[in-house]
């Protein structure tokens, strides 16, 4: 269990920059550079996005074959289509 989750992002962060991943792009952002989809204005936003999300399979399937990273993207799509988990 973590019980402090910012240092527990503060951690991944201090062994993340020797590998300097964490650039700012041209906006201001930060951009992932794994995937290069998506960009962040926070560094915290980038990491949990690099350890939580990027390059992860989804975890919610649809009846309809759909696929969902986030639970509550997945809710908001049962919801309007009125597909069965
Ligand atoms: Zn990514
Ligand atoms: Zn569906």
């Amino acid at each position: 269990m973590i019980s402090n989750i910012e240092d527990y992002y503060w951690d991944i962060f201090q062994d993340q920059r020797k590998l300097s991943k964490y650039t700012v792009g041209s906006d201001g952002r930060f951009p992932c550079q794994r995937c290069g989809k998506t960009s962040y204005k926070q560094k915290t936003h980038l990491i949990r996005h690099l350890h939580f999300e990027c390059g992860m399979e989804p975890r919610f399937v649809c009846s309809c074959g759909k696929k969902f990273k986030q639970r509550s993207n997945f809710n908001t799509h049962l919801k309007i289509t009125g597909h069965i988990y």
